[in-house]
């Protein structure tokens, strides 16, 4: 049977006394995505943050690829392959878009770095008009295409993808998803969390709903339905996002 790529159990974080996460368990196969639900303040970039060793777990274990990666430096994390692209986008303003993607591929074969930067740049033709153009004068759809550049640029096993669409008009937002679901074609898994609902769960195979720290409901994405979504996240979430204009 295939094992999980990722696998997290029994996690507990807390920020000095305030505890965000309790006893999180979840398990995302290779190849698929699972969207990562919840209402502001439930847990759900805590729980990137954990998984991707940027904060420290207090119990619980998180496994990559069958090797348990709490407690290891995020840089090291992110080599074995496991890409966290935060909200807000972790690109660099002040850096042009080159750099930014010179960067990314800093750890390459110096060989290896010129098409590393090319192949990523095919991905978003966008960029490619935009080489010397500041990372912070990009639009806001512009910097997510660029945040994904990045993570894609080195083929990652995981990307963690923490609200991307927040602020984007619908139609940049769905640039973005379509970006995501044509990453997870070619093999990727993806941790999808996500403000537009409906979005999510149309991509995603499986689903995760935080609820004050805690998984209050997992299972098929096709089975997260109505009810379950307004018992988990309130009947005023199951739509929040889908009229974001901005
Ligand atoms: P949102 O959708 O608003 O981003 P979220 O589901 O991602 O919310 P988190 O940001 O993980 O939620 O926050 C979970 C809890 O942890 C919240 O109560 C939040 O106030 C708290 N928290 C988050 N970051 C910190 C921090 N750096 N220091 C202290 N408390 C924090």
């Amino acid at each position: 049977m295939t094992e999980p790529l990722l696998r997290v159990e029994n996690l507990d974080v807390a920020y000095g006394r305030s505890q965000a996460l309790f006893g999180v368990s979840l398990e995302v196969m290779p190849g698929s995505m699972m969207a990562v639900l919840g209402a502001n303040g439930a847990g759900k970039s805590t729980l990137a943050r954990a998984i991707s060793g940027l904060v420290p777990a207090s119990s619980g274990t998180v496994c990559f690829d069958g090797q348990p990666i709490n407690g290891l430096p995020a840089y090291k994390i992110r080599r074995l392959g496991l890409t966290y692209i935060p909200e807000g986008r972790g690109i660099f303003p002040g850096l042009t878009v080159n750099e930014n993607l010179r960067m990314a591929v800093g750890q390459e074969p110096r060989g290896e770095r010129t098409a590393a930067i090319e192949r990523a740049i095919d991905m978003f033709p966008v960029l490619g008009e935009r080489r010397s153009q500041r990372a912070g004068s990009l639009s806001g759809g512009e910097q997510q295409m660029l945040a994904l550049a990045r993570a894609l640029a080195v083929p990652p096993r995981l990307i963690i993808a923490d609200e991307m669409s927040l602020g984007l008009a619908p139609i940049v937002a769905e640039a973005v998803f379509q970006s995501l679901d044509e990453a997870r074609r070619s093999g990727i898994t993806i941790l999808l969390i996500e403000q537009f609902v409906n979005r999510a769960l149309a991509l995603a195979d499986h689903c995760a709903i935080l609820t004050r720290g805690e998984v209050g409901w997992t299972g098929p994405a096709a089975d997260a339905q109505d009810e379950v979504l307004e018992r988990y996240l309130g009947a005023a979430d199951s739509s929040v996002g889908e009229e974001t204009t901005s």
